[in-house]
């Protein structure tokens, strides 16, 4: 496997790309007749020079591979953590939120479609350095960094490059991820990622097949490997009516995820809203969301969520021990309650939350 310099950059001149800056890619084999194997996601495209991979931003040019949006940003925000979400990591924070073009999956239900679809041409790309995205992070007074609003998996060495960075300077670093990177990615990232924001989008290969050009496993092994590199890891299921939300899928997936990634996982079951290619079928009932939750507690889930409800009470964080409320949530906003650190002010049950960055700056 080729680990080639992350600092090279050139000026790439194919007609598709003019002027983007480029910048040589991790991960990939060069194979015979300049064509190159991408390793950085589970799709592992075999791309002929002068072509792209599936995610359609790394890109073969003469027998190398391009990672072509190093350092380009379609959107930039400030957000309230619980935006990705993430309900139990540095809570109550900002996270300073990058997003770039493209994406390795072709959800038909996409809410991000305008950039995960987007061509460079559309896209009105922006230049930002690592080093100026971290100053940035700090200036806004973020706890955080976030790569999210497309798939960040893609984009590998600008978020390896920029975390690295950030985790010096004593900020939180979050994926907001389909979770189809590779274990030789993710192991690459562990060093400096500290959350694991994950979609398990279904809880079937048909679906992931069909629905989003992808397989249900390497999700579930990506999850599996962030927990066990020491990320904190919470899911998010899109609860879709007739396509997902079937009771028997719904207990499988939540014992799966009791099983291997523990059952103080925080999940997030969201409402669905018709979108991109799939407007066929109405809104997700409040009501199917707090059954799945309901059952997950039964199944032995310490905190289950609703999600894309405004102002439910399942949004809060309650003790899985004496019920009482930790912390309130209203919106993106949150309040801390009942929550004493990593304890429960009420009776002292231990609660898994992650409050403060780990210190790596020596
Ligand atoms: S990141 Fe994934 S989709 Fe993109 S080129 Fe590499 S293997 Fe293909």
């Amino acid at each position: 496997m080729k680990e080639t310099n992350p600092g090279k950059i050139k000026n790439y001149k194919n007609h598709h790309y003019s002027g983007v800056l480029m910048h040589e890619a991790r991960l990939y084999q060069k194979l015979e007749n300049n064509t190159v194997k991408c390793a950085l996601c589970n799709h592992r495209c075999t791309i002929q020079e002068g072509k792209h991979g599936i995610c359609g931003v790394r890109l073969n040019e003469n027998g190398t591979l391009y990672a072509a949006t190093y350092g380009k940003i379609s959107s930039e925000a400030v957000d309230p953590i619980e935006k990705k979400p993430l309900f139990h990591y540095l809570p109550g924070t900002l996270s300073y939120s990058l997003g770039s073009i493209g994406c390795n999956f072709h959800c038909q239900h996409c809410q991000n479609w305008h950039i995960s679809r987007a061509s460079f041409e559309d896209a009105a790309l922006r230049s930002l350095s690592p080093e100026e995205g971290v100053r940035r992070a700090l200036a806004t007074g973020s706890a955080s960094i976030a790569w999210t609003y497309n798939e960040p998996a893609i984009w590998h060495e600008y978020p390896l490059d920029m975390g690295t960075l950030a985790r010096r300077k004593g900020l939180g670093t979050v994926y907001v991820t389909n979770g189809y990177i590779t274990e030789e990615g993710l192991r690459e990232l562990a060093p400096m990622l500290g959350a694991y924001r994950v979609d398990i989008k279904a809880f079937t290969d048909d679906f992931y097949k069909k629905v989003c050009g992808a397989r249900l496993q390497p999700v579930l092994d990506s999850a599996m490997l962030a927990r066990e590199l020491g990320m904190h890891v919470e899911t998010v299921t899109l609860v879709i009516p007739g396509l997902n939300d079937s009771k028997e899928e719904m207990e499988a997936l939540i014992r799966w995820v009791i099983e291997h990634l523990g059952p103080a996982t925080p999940m997030h079951f969201s409402a669905f809203h018709p979108d991109y290619k799939m407007t066929d079928r109405g809104a997700t009932p409040a009501a199917t969301l707090e059954k799945i939750c309901n059952r997950a507690k039964d199944l032995g889930l310490r905190f289950p969520y609703v999600g894309n409800v405004y102002n439910h009470r399942y949004e809060n964080t309650y003790c899985p021990a004496c019920g009482a409320t930790l912390i309130e949530r209203q919106g993106f906003s949150s309040t801390i309650r009942k929550l004493d650190g990593q304890q429960c002010a009420n009776c002292g049950e231990k609660i898994e939350i992650v409050r403060h960055v780990p210190d790596t700056s020596s």
